[in-house]
């Protein structure tokens, strides 16, 4: 089949490789030039396992082609996919619409009759059939559906290709026929599909967002009264997590969750069910977002205990820079969040990140960054375990305590194998365990 994927970012650069990869017709379109001339030329845009090779062997085949003409894209396909961002309005806590609704009202303009528009952005419940109204105003016979995306960074090629499931909303059977033919071969390897009506597929998003993230918080909630009660949060995330009704998964106490998804995704949640009505239903997710951002605050107070009480003169490594490992997206990360404020406090900050710290730079250009750990490290007053990415894992904690000041080490990402580092000398601190603790 002929598609367009409007929107080359994280999400729509990964679903136009992959629906080449399974056999259509792909053009890829977005406003940034210098995006589309490097995925022209197969390579992509952002750090994501598989994707290089992917990009590659799709855009030699012929059947994946980059362009910036919406125009050419209404020629090309029937079928459209809107992949563009939709992040926290800057003057609420609301999604910021404006660049589906730009794509929807300039396709609008060139559609063919008989065209499907299919959203992938995490958009308020209701967007749909709003789009529809307007599309439906300028344009014969075309359809919006929603097709939410589930893919995590740092696995995204995989999650495409061998995703759990598959959510449609539609407003005919005509588009569920569509769709499905579409996905045909990604259900016959294993996914479920779910075929509904456009404001429940937009509602799924947004509920399983928020059910993930009120499980970190949940887990942090708990970390911040062992802390106080002198208990260990690590054991007890374990003993509870055995109970198969919890689960361990999302269960690690720590800095918190981050990026571009997460975070927005719960407030625009929360600000759209009070414009429907429903805002009491879901107040939980206030707390939710507090308690998270307050891991941030935890991590900061720790660490300016550990340095002895002022951040004046101290140096401080930190370890990690994404929102998680295995991607080079820094939007809304923990880590780069933690180290701003350290930086603001007055400390020489240090960081180290295997693979965002381009993206790092960008965003925060007073830190100092570095590939290298033990220079990170060198004559740190304290060092920070933020992001954990599977390179800290493999520190060698003798060698790097003959490089720093002081041998203090906040894991603040619970995930470090305590017992090496003590026996190399390591004072070793964790939120939400006491210092010392058994694991
Ligand atoms: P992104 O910021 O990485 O990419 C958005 C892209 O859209 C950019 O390349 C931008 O240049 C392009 N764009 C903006 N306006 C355009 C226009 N008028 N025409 C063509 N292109 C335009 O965003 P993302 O992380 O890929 O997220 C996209 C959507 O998917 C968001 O709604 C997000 O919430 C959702 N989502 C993201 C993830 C994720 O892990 N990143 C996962 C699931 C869902």
């Amino acid at each position: 089949m002929r598609m367009t994927v409007i929107g080359t970012g994280y999400v729509g650069t990964v679903h136009a490789a992959c629906m080449a990869d399974i056999g259509h017709q792909v053009l890829g379109i977005d406003i940034d030039e210098a995006r589309i001339a490097s995925l022209a030329a197969g390579r992509a845009p952002m750090h994501e396992p598989g994707l290089d090779e992917l990009l590659a062997r799709t855009v030699a085949s012929g059947r994946l082609r980059f362009s910036t003409s919406l125009a050419e894209g209404a020629e090309f396909a029937r079928t459209h996919f809107v992949c563009v961002g939709t992040p926290q309005r800057p003057d609420s806590e609301a999604a910021d619409l404006r660049y589906v609704d730009a794509v929807v009202d300039e396709l609008a303009q060139h559609l063919r009759p008989g065209s499907l528009v299919v959203g992938k952005s995490t958009v308020p419940v209701g967007t749909a059939a709003a789009l529809g109204g307007r599309i439906a105003a300028s344009t014969r016979d075309c359809e919006v559906a929603w097709n939410p995306e589930f893919l995590r960074e740092g696995s995204a090629v995989q999650d495409t290709m061998r995703p759990e499931r598959i959510v449609v909303g539609v407003g005919s059977p005509h588009a569920e026929a569509a769709l499905r033919a579409l996905y045909e071969p990604l259900v016959r390897a294993g996914a479920e599909f779910f075929s509904t009506d456009t404001a429940t597929a937009e509602l799924v998003k947004v509920a399983a967002n928020s059910f993930l993230a009120t499980k970190i918080s949940f887990i942090n909630a708990m970390a911040e009264v062992c802390e106080a009660a002198g208990a260990d949060v690590t054991v007890l995330a374990r003993a509870i997590g055995a109970d198969s009704r919890i689960g361990h998964r999302f269960l690690d106490p720590g800095l918190g969750f981050g990026g571009s998804c997460f975070p927005k995704d719960i407030r625009a949640f929360a600000a759209r069910a009070e414009e429907i009505g429903a805002g009491e239903a879901v107040s939980f997710l206030h707390e939710v977002d507090r308690i998270n951002l307050r891991q941030r605050q935890r991590t900061v107070m720790r660490t300016r205990q550990l340095v002895g009480g002022s951040f004046a003169g101290r140096r401080v490594a930190v370890l990690g820079a994404s929102f998680k490992p295995g991607s080079d997206d820094v939007r809304d990360s923990p880590a780069l969040a933690v180290a701003s404020a350290l930086h603001k406090e007055g400390a020489s900050v240090r960081v180290h990140d295997p693979e965002a710290l381009d993206n790092a730079r960008t965003a925060l250009p007073d830190l100092t960054y570095s590939l290298d750990i033990p220079k990170v490290c060198e004559d740190a007053d304290a060092v920070l375990h933020l992001t954990s990415w599977p390179d800290y894992r493999r520190i060698d904690p003798l060698a790097l305590a003959s490089v720093v000041h002081s041998p203090v080490l906040l894991d603040a990402r619970n995930s470090l194998d305590a017992q090496p580092w003590r026996a190399a000398g390591w004072s070793l601190h964790a939120l939400g365990r006491p210092t010392g603790g058994t694991s």
